[in-house]
C-alpha cells in the first residue's frame, strides 16, 4: 500500500527533549503521526503520515459516548550499534486485531500497520532517545467515529499511531513497589472485555487506583471478579510469583490481558530451566507461602516497566512481605536479559528483535 507522507514544516516542529532523566512517561509526542480511515464501502483507506495535529470530532462521535476503542503499547529502541529495533511488534498488532474483534471493530492488515509504523519511525527517528533505558513509546489506537448517538457498532473508524520519547522506568535503580489488593473493586470479569486492550478497562480501574495511592501504595493487585480470591493482574501489568522454585502466573482465563512481556518472561524462564506454571493462585496461598518463607519474589511484567519487583502487599488488614524486601534474583536476571535483547546487546535466540533502521 502507498503511504502518503506530509512532512511538518519548521514552524510545526517541536524541540526534541534530550534529557533522559526528565522525560517521564507519555508526556512528549513526536512531530508526526500515522493515520488511516475506515468506511464500509472502502475498508481501511488513505494510509498517511501527517504533521502531529489535533483531531476535530463532532461532540456526538460514538467513541466519546460508548467507548468503542482499542489501543496498543509498544516501543522502538535505539540499539547499542546505532540501529533502531522493534521487539515482537507483530504480536502487538495481532493482539490489536483480537481487541478489534471483541469490540466489533474491523480488523487491520498487519503488513500495512507495520509499514505505517516503519514510515512514522523513519520520519521521526531523531525523537528516539539515546540514553540508557529510554525508548520511543508507540501508541496505536482505533476509535469509532460515527457522529451518531445510539448503542451499536460504528460504521466508520479512525486508526492512528502516535509516538513519543519515554524515560527509563527506574531512574533511581530497580526499586520494588508496594501494592494494594483490592477486595472492593474488580477490573474485569470473564466474558467481559478484560482480555481486550480497550479504554473501558482503564476507566473501571481508576477508583481502586486512587484509593491505593491515597493509602500509600503505587499499584492495585486485582483479584478475580467471581470469588475474589485468585490473583489476576497488577495495575496494567501481568503478575508473577516465585514460590520456592516455581514461577507462577495466572492463566489467560478471559479477564486477563495477554501481555507480550508475560509471554516473553514465560519463554525465557523456561529456556533457563525454571519451572513455570500458568495456574490459578489464591491470595491465601500467597499469604501461606509468605508465612512459611517460601514466597521468594513477586514482579509485574509489562512493556512500560518491563519487570516491576514487588516488596509488599496489603490485603484487608494484613501485610505480606515478599522475600527480604529487595528485588529478587530472577527478577533482576529477567530484567537485564530482556533489556539486553531489546537494545541489541546480545544474541537473539528467540528471533524477537527486528532492525528497522
Ligand atoms: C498492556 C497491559 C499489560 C501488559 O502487556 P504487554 O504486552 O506486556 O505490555 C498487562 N495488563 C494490562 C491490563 C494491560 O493493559
Amino acid at each position: 500500500m502507498d503511504i502518503k507522507i506530509t512532512l511538518a514544516g519548521p514552524e510545526q516542529r517541536k524541540p526534541i527533549p534530550r534529557d533522559g532523566n526528565t522525560l517521564g512517561f507519555g508526556r512528549h509526542f513526536s512531530d508526526h503521526f500515522f493515520l488511516m480511515d475506515y468506511a464500509p464501502e472502502r475498508g481501511w483507506f488513505d494510509p498517511r503520515v501527517e504533521p502531529y495535529h489535533k483531531l476535530s470530532l463532532d461532540p456526538a462521535t460514538m467513541v466519546l459516548h460508548y467507548g468503542q476503542q482499542v489501543f496498543e503499547g509498544m516501543k522502538a529502541y535505539r540499539g547499542a550499534d546505532g540501529g533502531v529495533y522493534l521487539f515482537r511488534h507483530r504480536k502487538n498488532f495481532e493482539r490489536l486485531n483480537r481487541s478489534c474483534r471483541r469490540l466489533v471493530i474491523p480488523e487491520l492488515d498487519i503488513d500495512v500497520l507495520e509499514q505505517g509504523l516503519r514510515e512514522l519511525i523513519r520520519v521521526d527517528q531523531e525523537w528516539i532517545p539515546t540514553s540508557e533505558g529510554c525508548a520511543l513509546y508507540i501508541r496505536p489506537t482505533v476509535i469509532a467515529t460515527d457522529p451518531v448517538l445510539g448503542v451499536r457498532p460504528s460504521d466508520t473508524y479512525l486508526f492512528y499511531i502516535i509516538a513519543g520519547p519515554v524515560g527509563a522506568y527506574y531512574p533511581e535503580g530497580f526499586n520494588p513497589i508496594s501494592i494494594y489488593v483490592s477486595d472492593k473493586y474488580v477490573r474485569a470479569v470473564s466474558g467481559g472485555i478484560g482480555e481486550a486492550k480497550t479504554a473501558g478497562n482503564y476507566a473501571a480501574s481508576l477508583a481502586a487506583q486512587q484509593e491505593a495511592r491515597k493509602k500509600g501504595y503505587s499499584q492495585v493487585l486485582w483479584l478475580d471478579a467471581k470469588e475474589r480470591s485468585f490473583v489476576e493482574e497488577v495495575g496494567t501489568m501481568n503478575i508473577f510469583f516465585r514460590i520456592n522454585d516455581e514461577l507462577i502466573t495466572s492463566p489467560l482465563t478471559g479477564s486477563i490481558l495477554p501481555g507480550v512481556t508475560r509471554d516473553s518472561v514465560i519463554q525465557i524462564a523456561r529456556s533457563w530451566g525454571v519451572k513455570v506454571s500458568e495456574r490459578m493462585l489464591a491470595v491465601d496461598e500467597v499469604f501461606d507461602a509468605a508465612q512459611k518463607g517460601s514466597l521468594k519474589e513477586v514482579f509485574g511484567a509489562g512493556t512500560a516497566a518491563v519487570i516491576a519487583p514487588v516488596k509488599k502487599f496489603h490485603y484487608k488488614d494484613r501485610d505480606i512481605q515478599v522475600g527480604d524486601g529487595r528485588s529478587g534474583e530472577l527478577s533482576q536476571r529477567l530484567y537485564k536479559y530482556i533489556l539486553d535483547l531489546q537494545y541489541g546487546r546480545i544474541e537473539d535466540p528467540f528471533g524477537w528483535r527486528t532492525r528497522i533502521l
